[in-house]
Formats: structure tokens, sequence, C-alpha cells
């Protein structure tokens, strides 16, 4: 499996934020800002299946640009898992940005699949199983991508809990949310990061949605680097 690592930041950073093509044909995440890179750097007319983990805006403003893309090069059967409610949220934003000519479109060619927690799904080749994240109080997601008995791991936005310890369980490669500094109920800190990096040994760790701060705070506590653009083949 392919991962393409678009960007590894959080919205306070002049780079992207934090989003992800799967072997060319999954986009997982489309942060407030990414559609320029994603539109300039990679094929979207290739990508068939999208990944939202939850509605703020670094992991789903940009969304109806890509559908745009994929409305003009005719792309069918279209997937898009996400949490409840997604089509009315894309609709609400196709009105207010003046784009309601997408709905046909989206209504003839994309099918939603409603994230729920410990539930499995097979999309094209892929077998993704959805995991409910404590990020505040959003109905927030983090995955398992499978394919071709290769797992890998996504956290989504997520604070310490029991959820993550099942994906860190099952997974060889782990993207982690590593955006704070210190522990709190939104996401988690580059030192929780380390912790679970020693108690899982055989476990890669990937941090990502990263502010300055705890960039360098996962630097300072020997912590994997990631970079935009990064690519890994699992
Ligand atoms: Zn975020």
């Amino acid at each position: 499996m392919k991962v393409t690592l678009v960007s590894n930041m959080c919205t306070w950073t002049k780079e992207l934020s934090t989003s992800y093509i799967i072997n060319d044909n999954m986009l997982l995440d489309v942060p407030q800002g990414s559609f320029k890179t994603l539109y300039c750097d990679y094929d979207l007319k290739k990508i068939k299946y999208i990944l939202i983990t939850h509605f703020h805006s670094d992991h789903f403003a940009d969304l109806h640009l890509v559908i745009e893309i994929l409305k003009n090069n005719n792309i069918k059967n279209v997937v898009i898992l996400a949490p409840k409610g997604c089509k009315e949220r894309l609709y609400n934003i196709f009105k207010t940005f003046e784009v309601s000519y997408l709905i046909n479109y989206v209504e003839e060619n994309v099918t939603f699949l409603e994230c729920e927690n410990g539930k499995s799904y097979k999309i094209g080749d892929y077998k993704i199983k959805a995991y409910k994240m404590v990020h505040a109080s959003l109905d927030a997601y983090g995955f398992i991508i499978e394919q071709n008995c290769v797992k890998v791991g996504f956290s989504g936005d997520s604070c310490m809990c029991n959820s993550l310890h099942k994906i860190i369980k099952h997974c060889g490669n782990i993207f982690i949310d590593s955006a704070s500094t210190s522990e709190n109920l939104k996401h988690l800190s580059a030192g929780e990061v380390k912790a679970l990096a020693e108690e899982y040994k055989d476990v890669n760790f990937y941090p990502v949605h990263l502010s300055y701060n705890s960039q360098k705070l996962a630097d300072e506590l020997g912590l994997n680097k990631t970079h935009p653009k990064q690519e890994f083949v699992f």
C-alpha cells in the first residue's frame, strides 16, 4: 500500500493541514486550502474513494472542489465514507459557495457511507474499519485501512482513548495526531505519542497534524520525522 502524506501539519502553521492519498485512488481528509496542492501536484481524476475523519474545516473544507474535478472528468461510482450527515453538510457548502450544479453529479455518482464505531466497510479492494475517537465532543473517527493483508492506522484527530489502542494493536504503522505539547481532550501530545511508541515497540508511529511547537518536541523526543509530500510504501 502506498501512502502519500500530502501534508503533516495543523491549521496554525503556514503549511497545509494533514491529508493523505492512498494508492492514488483514495483521499483521506480534504483540509482548507489543500485543493491547490491536490490539483496541481496530484492526479485527482484517479480518486474514487474519499474518507473524512470529521467535519472541522481542516479535514473537510475543500471537498466541494475535489467533487468539481470528479464531475468534470465524469468519474463514476465514487464512495465517500464520513461521519453521519456528510451529504447534507456538503450540499450546504455547495449552496454557500454557489456551486449547487454539483448536486446532480453527486446524486448520480456518489455513494455516502456513514462511519460507525467498530464497523468494517468493503470499498474497492480495501477493507476499512472505523473507530470512534475522542476529539472534544465531535463525531470523529480514526481508520484502519487494509489492502492485501497490509493494515495501516490513521488516528484522525484524537486525544488518548481506547480506540487509539485498538488501532495501534492491529497495525504495524500508524499516522498519529501529535498536535499538542501537553495533554488535553482534543489532541495527543508528542509526549503521549512517545509513551505509546515505547509501549508498542513493534509499531512505527508517524507524527502528523503537527504544530511548530509539537514538531519541535517530537524531534527532541526522537520520534519519526514526517514532512509534506512524503511517500510511504507498506
Ligand atoms: Zn484537525
